[in-house]
């Protein structure tokens, strides 16, 4: 199965500064585009099939994110992290795949 091209660069799909380099990427020629987009609409962050998670500018998940690194860093569990900030338990088991992967 070939890889896509976002294979590897987390930050990258997750990170609101960089966004249009995201979309960018998407736009490629990823043969998982249509499919990646789909999952992307019940997301709740980064960049999906060539749009923002759920329609949602990523900007606005900013302080979102930033608040559950913190509290990731601080040792708190998915869950707790999850409750704190109102982020889905998938979107925090990634935000920490990201902060392991960093490190
Ligand atoms: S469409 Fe999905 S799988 Fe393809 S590059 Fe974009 S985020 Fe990655």
């Amino acid at each position: 199965m070939p890889e896509a091209p976002c294979a590897g660069q987390w930050d990258l799909m997750f990170d609101p500064s960089r966004e249009a380099e995201a979309i960018a990427l998407c736009n490629s020629g990823c043969f998982a585009f249509e499919a990646c987009r789909r999952v992307g609409a019940t997301e709740e962050y980064g960049v999906w099939g060539g749009e923002p998670a759920g329609g949602a500018p990523v900007s606005r998940l900013r302080p979102l994110r930033a608040r559950a690194v913190d509290l990731l860093r601080s040792g708190l569990r998915n869950v707790d992290v999850a409750r704190e900030t109102g982020l889905s338990s998938r979107t925090v088991e990634r935000i920490r795949a990201e902060l392991r992967s960093a490190a």
